[in-house]
């Protein structure tokens, strides 16, 4: 059944507008039209569209914290991944279920309303397959369905343990599937969402793999973590004689489907075959600064007419705006500059936040995802800035997914569920990594 709610002041595709009724059907607006006199719900403060969260690795945000110690002098990705292998050993089904809704909760908290699950954690510790193989990823569906968050699922393919084919590490046994066995993972149904493919690195997957996946996937979201780290140059240039993103580029067809997580140490040449592909570039500048990856040389994209949006990816602090304001910020460190990322037509703040929606907005057609922010007086763009640049996860007030009501006063309304089991998960873990 149909349902209209008034909202007083909104982003749309034709900028701000002010009381308009968005008819919402099945979860999708149908329409906006200017209000009239009918009495129909009322959405007090600046609606705005959610934010897709590119890149996500739900589990993770139980690790958040708890890697913040020095322990040598070259802590690094590396260092850091060894000790996430040591969290993934212990965690069971009912784990990964609990951490994903309360990380899910959290980012629609926090203006995400739609999550990318780059999700690789598929088997038992030894790794044999759940008698379900698709356990894991029924988990997380139920997770995102119970959170109301938008999802699309991305079962990771893992074959290998380097570039050259190392076999898997006996932390990695979990993620690993052949063919066969991924095939099985891309049937998990996932209900109001969508499933995509997620070839996890170049040094995962050979590029036989990869050019399999992508053609018997064609058409689905494809997403794939590429030159996030120096190394991973290297190994790359040393086993294949190119780049990570000229070899990916070489090897399958690029288009919009695809989503290059990080790209971090991408040069001038890949920048520029990326802008044409109109592949999106999933930047994730919070665990790029956590891990220590360095910047990516987002205003050569831009120059060149590609596309961004941003992920959480290790959910070490989840908030969209942080998101966004330290990818502002390590430009104008880097550059000694203020609005790098800024264009001449808008404001900063505008700017960012429409890269980062992509196609989504508060359009017909769309899912009715609302971030209702609190009105403190300001119009326009300067909303935006103001919550980008001046504030934290409280500018929210409350969140529509699909059209229904998830969070209030800036909390989900399942919240207390979620907070006990996800604490009840800690502790159980007994986490000390
Ligand atoms: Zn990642």
């Amino acid at each position: 059944m149909a349902s209209k709610l008034h909202l007083e002041t909104a982003l749309t595709p034709d900028g701000w507008r002010h009381d308009v009724v968005a008819t919402i059907d099945h979860g999708s607006i149908v329409s906006i039209v200017p209000a009239g006199a009918t009495n129909t719900q009322r959405i007090s403060g600046v609606v705005v569209p959610g934010l897709p969260n590119l890149h996500s690795h739900a589990f993770q945000r139980a690790m958040a914290g708890l890697t913040e110690r020095r322990g040598s002098e070259t802590d690094s990705f590396w260092s850091w991944r060894e000790a996430m292998y040591r969290f993934v050993e212990r965690l069971c089904p009912d784990d990964l279920e609990a951490i994903a809704a309360f990380a899910y909760m959290e980012m629609l908290e926090a203006g995400f309303t739609s999550v990318a699950e780059f999700h690789y954690l598929h088997h038992q510790p030894d790794g044999r397959p759940y008698d379900n193989i698709a356990e894991m990823s029924q988990r997380i569906v139920a997770a995102a369905d119970f959170v109301g968050i938008g999802l699309t699922l991305l079962p990771v393919l893992y074959r290998q343990g380097g570039f050259l084919g190392e076999p898997p590490s006996a932390a990695q046994r979990r993620f690993i599937n052949d063919r066969d066995s991924y095939a099985r993972l891309m049937e998990t149904k996932v209900p109001g969402g969508t499933i995509g493919i997620a070839p996890h690195s170049l040094r995962a997957v050979t590029t036989d793999d990869l050019k399999w996946a992508a053609t018997t996937w064609r058409g689905k979201p494809a997403h794939i973590h590429v030159s996030e780290q120096t190394r991973e140059v290297d190994d790359c240039l040393a086993a294949h004689g190119k780049r990570p993103v000229d070899l990916l580029m070489d090897t399958v067809e690029i288009d919009t489907c695809w989503f290059l997580i990080h790209a971090t140490h991408a040069d001038d040449g890949e920048i520029a075959r990326m802008a044409r592909s109109k592949a999106t570039v999933g930047l994730c500048p919070i665990t790029e600064a956590n891990l220590g990856d360095g910047l990516f040389d987002l205003p050569s994209l831009l120059a060149r007419g590609g596309r961004f949006g941003v992920g959480s990816d290790s959910n070490v602090r989840i908030s969209a705006a942080d998101e966004l304001r330290t990818l502002e910020y390590g430009q104008r460190l880097f550059h000694r500059r203020r609005n790098v990322l800024g264009d001449p037509a808008r404001s900063t703040g505008r700017r960012l936040f429409d890269g980062a929606l992509g196609p989504s907005a508060i359009a017909p057609g769309r899912r009715a995802d609302f971030v209702v922010l609190h009105d403190e007086g300001l119009q326009g763009d300067s909303v935006l800035d103001h919550w980008l640049f001046a504030a934290d996860n409280t500018a929210i007030k409350s969140v529509y997914c699909a059209g229904i009501q998830k969070v209030q006063n800036g909390r989900h309304v399942d919240r207390e569920t979620m907070a006990v089991r996800y604490r009840q998960t800690i502790d159980r873990l007994m986490v000390s990594i």
